[in-house]
């Protein structure tokens, strides 16, 4: 990679991902290709990033079917990579090149549910953009508080490199995408679709009818998301367990009692092993909406 790496002039774009690729990823990709003169997209599944208990063993993988849905996505663009480094590569032994972002930033949210999880994640990005040097980085907003960890990474180790966040991609019926998606069984995935439907209860309720108490939104969602008047789970689908419903500021991630700002409602549950994220940005009545944060919106 670092030899390649010498043969690329001009601008450089990276995509970290951790593969079976789908159109979230592939968003990302093309985003990468338009801005830059060269786009690596990296395929690893870190370990360091899971925990003891989670599914680090059965994390869908397929080389093949990653490169294929590259090669498509790239075209005759031989100015794009894939860079598939072993675990050994990205942590040699003796590896103590941890690289952490300290505080509530990641105490919160994720960072509460899984221990050790973001220090994972900034360790490998600081790693890999340091094999890859990359003048752009690009995150989606799927893992909005993993996108707020980066940038904070970036901003206090003064590297050289632009955090660009892209939307959430979803599937037709609103579901986030994401490789763990595959877990869920048809049943399941009915379950599911009540993280997305529960957001954009929560947008309406902000957006629309001017609700401003957190709380009043958090209950909603709770009730939608846990409702077992649901036929899916009549039948005998798996329940679905809420690990926290969150209403914070959209840049630092700080809880809000009132929405007075826009704001980003997370969420995390669980349908049977199968752990799944989603958010939305808010913004209260007839406050406008800045640039930056349309560019985060779905498209
Ligand atoms: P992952 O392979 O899950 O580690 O994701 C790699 C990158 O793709 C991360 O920056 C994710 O935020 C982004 N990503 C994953 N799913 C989506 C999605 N549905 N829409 C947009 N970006 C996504």
């Amino acid at each position: 990679m670092q030899a390649e790496r010498e043969r690329m002039p001009g601008t450089v774009g990276l995509v970290p991902t951790m593969g079976f690729l789908h159109e979230g990823h592939l968003s990302l990709v093309r985003r990468a290709l338009a801005d830059c003169d060269h786009v690596v997209v990296s395929i690893f599944v870190n370990p360091t990033q899971f925990g003891p208990n989670e599914d680090l063993e059965r994390y869908p993988r397929d080389l093949n079917r990653d490169l294929k849905l590259l090669d498509s996505a790239l075209g005759t663009r031989h100015s794009a990579l894939a860079f598939v480094p072993t675990i050994d590569e990205m942590y040699p032994p003796g590896f103590a090149d941890w690289v952490e972002v300290k505080g509530p930033l990641t105490e919160r949210l994720e960072g509460a549910h899984r221990p050790g999880h973001f220090r994972g994640v900034t360790t490998v990005v600081a790693r890999l953009f340091r094999i890859v040097r990359p003048h752009r980085a690009y995150f989606g907003q799927k893992d909005a508080q993993q996108l707020r960890v980066l940038r904070r990474m970036v901003k206090e180790q003064r590297l050289p490199v632009d955090i660009i966040p892209m939307p959430i991609v979803c599937e037709p019926d609103g579901l986030a995408m994401s490789s763990r998606n595959m877990y869920l069984t048809p049943d399941q995935r009915v379950v599911a679709l009540r993280l997305s439907q529960s957001l954009r209860l929560a947008v309406e309720l902000v957006e629309e009818q001017g609700v401003t108490d957190s709380s009043a939104i958090i209950s909603a969602m709770r009730k939608h998301l846990s409702d077992s008047a649901h036929p899916e789970v009549s039948k005998g689908a798996s329940p679905l367990e809420i690990d926290y419903v969150s209403v914070a500021d959209e840049r630092t991630l700080e809880e809000l009692e009132t929405i007075d700002r826009p704001a980003l409602i997370l969420l995390a549950a669980r349908i049977g092993a199968t752990r799944l994220i989603d958010n939305a940005i808010v913004v209260p009545k007839d406050m406008p909406f800045s640039a930056d944060l349309r560019s985060l919106m779905e498209e």
